[in-house]
This record gives C-alpha cells, structure tokens and sequence, in this order.
C-alpha cells in the first residue's frame, strides 16, 4: 500500500525539496493514517517502476536486504520501537531490480509516537552510498593487504617528531626488536642503543648527517634487539614537512636477516660452483683454467720468472683400456699424490687433461734443483702401485722449461714445456728433457712432415719394399719382410724412422699397417699370377694396431693365404698386465694361420714369460745389436745367449743387420736361422722383388738339374 502523493502537510515540502537529489530518497510513513510517500528516486535508486510492488511490510523488506545486513538493521529498528532512540541512522545494502547490491544510508527520525509509544509517523532519507562504500571497502582492503605485507615483509614501521624528539614504533618494530612492553610511543634517541655495537661506528655519524640535514635515510645494517639476536634490516625513511604535521621522519625498516641468510647461502653455493669450475674432480688439483688464471696474475705482478714442468703419465692409456676407468681414476689419484709429495714450496700442481698434468713454480729454479726435483718424481712413478690385488705398473715423462725475465717466452712457456715432453716421450719415456730452441725448430719441421704425409696418404705415396731373407746354412732364400716406405711427390724414396713417428703422432699408425698389409697381399697375387714362387712374407705390426678392438675382423675380412704371413711385433708392445683385447687379436692371428714373430728382441720391455706366452714362431735381432758383434766380444756373447734361449725354447732366431761376410761367419757358428742385411741383399720395390723372387727360383731350377 504506497501514498503516492505529498499528504499536504505544511512542514514537508519545504526540506524535502531542499532534499531531493539524484542520489538521494524521500521516504515519510505514517502508520497511524496509514500513508506512505516515497519519492520517485526512492523508486529510481531501486530500479523499481511504477507498477513494481514496494516491500512495505517487515518480512516482505528483509527479504530484499543484504543478510549481513538484516541483524544490525533489525536491532536498529527494536531501538527504535522501544523508544530509546528517535534518530534514525544506519547502513545497509538492499537489492537492486538488476540483482546487484546498492548501499544506502538510511537517516530520520521518529515524528510522532502513538498511545502505545510505539513509531506513528518516521520521515527520512535513503542515500545511495555504493561509491562511497566501495572506495571505502578497497581502502579497507588495501590496509589490510598493507598489514599482510608488512607481516611477510617482517618491516615495521615508525615515526619520529623532531619537534618534540618522540617516537613512534608500530608493534611490529617493538617485535623485530624484541620488546615486549607494548609501548608504542618511546624518546626517538632510544633507537641508536639498538644499533649493533659493530656497526655503530659508521651508522651513527649517517644518522647525525641525514637527520641534521634532513635527508632520507636508506641503510642496511645490523641491530641487536633485546633478546641479543642479530638482526639485520634495511632502514628507509621520509623526511616530510607540513603545517598539520611539523617537521617528521616517516620511517619502515625491514628485517632482511632471512634475506641475509640466503644471500649467504647463495654465496657459499656460488663459491662452490666458482671452485668447481677451476678444479679437478677426480684429483682436487687446479685444472687447466685455473693454470692458466694463475699463470697470467703471477707473470704479470712478478719479476721472479718461473719453472713449468709438464708431465704425461706413461702407459695409462693401457691401464685404462685393460683394467678399467676405475683403476685409470686410481692412477691418475696416485699420480697426482706422488706430484703432489714431490713438488714442494711456492707452486700449483694442476691436471690439465687426460693424464697430463703441469707445475707450475712460482719463480726460476736453477737447472739442478729442477733435474733432481724431475728425476725423483721419475724415480717414484716408475715404482708400480696396487689397485686393488692388481699391480700396476706406470711412469712419467716430463717435459721442463724456465723463464727468468719478465717479457722473453712468457706465452710461449707451456708450448716449450710440451715440446720438450715431446722429445722426452720420444726418447723412451720415463724421461725428462730440458727445453731447448732446437726443439721449437724440430716440432716447425714435424709440423710440415705431419701437413706432407697427410697429403701422401691421400694420393697413394704410402707403399712398401722388401727385404729377403736366408736360410743361415743354404744361405737360401727363405722369406721377405716387407718394409713401409713413402714415395714423397718431390722427395724420394722416405725411410719409416723419418715419417713413423709423426705417423704415429697423428694417430694412423695402424692405417700404414693396414696399407702395407693390403700391398703385400696384392704383391702375392700378381706374383703367383705371374707363375712366380713366394716365399713367407713378415709384415710389422704396430703396438696401437695390436690393441684396436677392430683388428681381428678387418684381418678376417682378407683373403689371406694359408701359412705366407707372419706379423712381427715388437717387444714393447707386450705388457705385463693382462690385455683382452691384444689377447683376442692374437688369437685371431693364429687362427687366420698368420705366424708371430718377435721383433727386436732382447731389447728389454717385456718378460720373456709374457713374450712366450704368445708363443712366437721367430725372434728377431734387430741390427743395432748384430752390427758390432765381430768387434766386440761382449755383444758376440749377447747374441749368442738370444740365439741360445730360442733354441731351449724351440723358437727359431732371424738376425737383422747381417752386413759382412763377418757377420754371416759368426752367426753360423752360434747356429743362429736365418740371416737379414745388407751384405745378403737390401730392400728392394715391387718390382724388382718379384724379377729377384723369379730369378732365384731359376737359378734353383738350374741347380737342382745341375
Ligand atoms: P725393423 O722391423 O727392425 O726392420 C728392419 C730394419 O733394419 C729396416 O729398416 C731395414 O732396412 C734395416 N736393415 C736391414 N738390414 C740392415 C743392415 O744390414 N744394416 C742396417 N743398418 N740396417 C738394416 P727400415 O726399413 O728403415 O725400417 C725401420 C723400422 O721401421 C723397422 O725396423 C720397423 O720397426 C719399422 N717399420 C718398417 N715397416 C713398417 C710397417 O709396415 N709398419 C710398422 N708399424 N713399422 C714398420
Ligand atoms: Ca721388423
Ligand atoms: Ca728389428
């Protein structure tokens, strides 16, 4: 039921239409008579049009308002209508038509009262208050997201009146500082007991200085609160200055220990990271970046000079390859452990890869001191270690440079070093070799042999000769032994000790073996094409070819005659230890019907049990012993033993460098085989091998019908 008309009275429409606002009702009740007036943005401010229904009666309006809005108003409203209170004065939310909220502040009061005391006629105004309420709301939202943050951030907040020199400090500080007195308001000067007694020395005089010229404070630095814990924060403060307000500080310190801690923490981790990174894992020595860091500072700040050795541990790559990587870790561990013993005083030890390791000294060391530094660390290497059960022997070759003045050789220190190591390796390993500029010249030459037979590998320059060889009584011919040779574009004829060693140096040391060896086999079918009888033919075989895992198939894969090969093999390629893969490779051999030869013998690598143990059909002299033996008589006696021990053995002995009637007088009389050398016949091409090989077979035929 609505009165939709101004019930006349006299004292309304003067306010009301003082009243009247787009944001702002006009509501007036009287009971008794049972009137209502709402004014059109009473209607308006709802959504309501004229024909909507108004929600007069108590249940019909609670239903339209907010929930957590009906217990206040429905108390508001019992105030009223128990009289202890005219004024109406309250907030609520009331639905919109649309269905959203719209707040209203509800204002009036009480005009008249009937009989029973009970609100007869109540007149107000409902204000829309939705904006207001809103940037109320997101200001109360904001202060407590404010308070959550100052929470998580661990920052209190202050303020300091320099007017009157007091402080405030929000409860926050009182707990970052360990205060339990609750007393907010404090003298402003308590603040520097606080300051952590180390850093007083240079945060009191920042304060004095800011706060004299009233600047903004922003500082971290330590504070010891009242239960003596450290604490460090990150002090800023505002220095602001009205006429409401007079001259403030408006201040947060933050307590940024955690922050600290993990600042720490990522320290430490980067310190780590930084040590990884310039250190070996396996030994703990510098690595190679750290060398050359260290290398660099010291050479530039120091008048000193400095002594580079450079080590290679020999024999590694086999204990590596035969007992495992656990037992190469082991090696390197103990190698790095003997350096380590040895190189002493102002010095870095590094691994600068593989099972290369340098010293650096940190100033010129004097030949000597260098020699018997060099040659106990030679001496000690060279005593085999256990891994495991497992002995294993090893040694070290070391390469030794030095430079006294500041700017000569600095960059070139390292190379000389590894030149000289170079030699020492070339030498026969566990060797030293002192650096000297004649090797720089040597390793130019090394260089252009190295760009040169890389190039006569490409065009087929790699080819081999032979060299006969006779039955020590007939003096008949008995077999070939096929000699690499590199027919250089421009050159000549190259003899295998000027190009074997780069050869091996580049690593296909095993493809010559496998060129010759193609040769050979081809050589045997022209010839036996040609109707030519051959001989047994030795070809080498290098250490690296023995030990590639490959060797057996390739071989399998030729078509290899019966009982026509044999493979010589140097001493030095037998070790003591256990090798499966030179085990299985020689088993191969000899079940492809290939002989074992060994070559140089006597030149005192090996044992003769693991020699035997391959159980060779021949063993060589090499001519560097056979040569003086009409001259000397100890050498004559040397050979003779060797020739001595085959026979015990039933092995059958070939004697290299045969030049001199001489030479063939003696060794028949020790009862030596076979005779190789010059004076008998030289190695000769293809060609003139198979003429040689015809010729000799006529000459037979010729006396065996003599
Ligand atoms: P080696 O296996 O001991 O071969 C014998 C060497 O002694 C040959 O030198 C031969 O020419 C030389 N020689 C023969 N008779 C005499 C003589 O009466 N007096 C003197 N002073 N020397 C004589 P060459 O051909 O220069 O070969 C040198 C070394 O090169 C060989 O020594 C062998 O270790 C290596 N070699 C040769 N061919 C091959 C090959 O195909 N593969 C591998 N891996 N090494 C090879
Ligand atoms: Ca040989
Ligand atoms: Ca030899």
């Amino acid at each position: 039921m609505i009165g939709d008309s101004i019930s006349g009275t006299e004292t309304e429409s003067r306010w009301m239409t003082a009243v009247l606002s787009a944001n702002q009702a006009v509501w007036d009740h009287d009971f008794e008579r049972n009137q209502h007036y709402l004014s059109e943005t009473w209607r308006t401010l709802r959504g309501l049009s004229i024909d909507d229904e108004i929600p007069l009666t108590t249940e019909t309006w609670f239903t339209t308002i907010h929930e957590n809005d009906v217990a206040h108003v429905t108390q508001e409203w019992r105030r009223i209508d128990a009289g202890k209170t005219d004024v109406i004065n309250y907030k609520f939310r009331q639905r919109h038509k649309d269905g959203h909220w719209v707040w209203f502040l509800s204002r009036g009061r009480v005009v008249r009262r009937d009989a029973a005391g009970l609100p007869a006629r109540i007149v107000g105004t409902d204000t829309d208050i939705t904006d207001i309420k809103t940037v109320e709301l997101e200001s109360q939202r904001m202060t407590q997201r404010l308070a959550v943050a100052m929470e998580a951030a661990r920052m209190g907040r202050w303020e300091l009146n320099l007017d009157t020199g007091e402080a405030y400090w929000d409860d926050r500080l009182l707990q970052i500082l360990g205060l339990r007195d609750g007393r907010n308001l404090r003298p402003g000067g308590d603040w520097l007991q606080f300051v952590h007694p180390d850093d007083r020395d240079e945060v009191y005089p920042y304060l004095a200085d800011r706060v004299g010229k009233r600047l903004d404070v922003e500082r971290d630095y330590r504070i010891l609160n009242a239960d003596g814990e450290t604490v460090h924060i990150r002090a800023l403060a505002k220095f602001v200055d009205n006429s409401e307000t007079g001259p403030r500080y408006y201040g947060v310190n933050f307590d940024i220990s955690r922050d600290k801690l993990q600042a720490e923490e990522l320290e430490k981790a980067r310190a780590l990271l930084e040590y990884e990174s310039r250190h070996d894992a396996l030994t703990r020595l510098a690595n190679r970046r750290k060398l050359d860091e260290v290398f660099s500072e010291h050479i530039a700040s120091s008048r000193s000079g400095v002594s580079i050795m450079h080590f290679d541990i020999d024999h590694f790559k086999q204990i590596n390859d035969t007992l495992g990587h656990d037992a190469g870790d082991a090696t390197l561990q103990h190698a790095a452990d003997v350096l380590q013993r040895h190189i002493t005083g102002d010095a870095l030890v590094s691994r600068v890869g593989g099972d290369e390791f340098v010293a650096l000294m940190f100033e010129a060391l004097d030949e000597q001191a260098l020699q018997d530094t060099a040659e106990a660390i030679i001496r000690e290497m060279a005593q085999p270690f256990y891994y495991g059960a497992q002995k294993c022997a090893i040694g070290t070759s070391i390469g030794i440079a030095t430079c006294r003045d500041r700017d000569a050789e600095n960059g070139s220190l390292f190379i000389n070093a590894d030149l000289a190591l170079y030699e020492a390796k070339k030498a026969g390993r566990g060797r030293y070799r002192f650096y000297s500029p004649s090797m720089k010249e040597e390793a130019r030459r090394r260089k252009k042999t190295f760009d040169a037979l890389s190039a006569g590998f490409e065009k087929g320059e790699i080819t081999c000769h032979y060299q006969p060889q006779f039955d020590a009584m007939t003096l008949e011919l008995s077999g070939l032994e096929a000699l690499v040779r590199w027919e250089r574009e421009a050159f000549g004829l190259i003899m295998p000790d000027e190009f074997l060693g780069v050869a091996e140096d580049m690593g296909i040391l095993s493809e010559v073996d496998d060129l010759v060896l193609r040769r050979v086999l081809h050589d045997i079918d022209q010839w036996r094409g040609a109707g030519i009888d051959v001989p047994p033919i030795s070809v080498n075989v290098s250490a690296s070819r023995l030990n590639d895992p490959n060797f057996a198939d390739q071989l399998r894969a030729f078509d290899i005659p019966a009982g026509m090969l044999s493979f010589e093999l140097l001493e030095s390629a037998f070790l003591d230890t256990k090798n499966d893969v030179v085990e299985r490779n020689l088993r191969a051999v000899r079940d492809l019907g290939i002989h074992i030869e060994i070559d140089d013998f006597g030149s005192g690598h090996a044992s003769i049990a693991s020699l035997l143990a391959v159980s060779p059909k021949r063993l060589k002299i090499d001519h560097t012993l056979v040569g003086p033996i009409a001259a000397s008589e100890r050498q004559r006696e040397l050979v003779k033993n060797i020739v001595g021990i085959g026979h015990m053995l039933g092995i059958r002995v070939v004697a290299e460098g045969v030049e001199t009637p001489a030479h063939t007088e003696i060794l028949q009389a020790m009862g030596c085989d076979f005779l190789q050398g010059f004076g008998l016949s030289r190695p000769m091409d293809g060609a003139r091998t198979g003429q040689f090989l015809a010729t000799t077979a006529q000459a037979l035929a010729a006396r065996l019908q003599a």
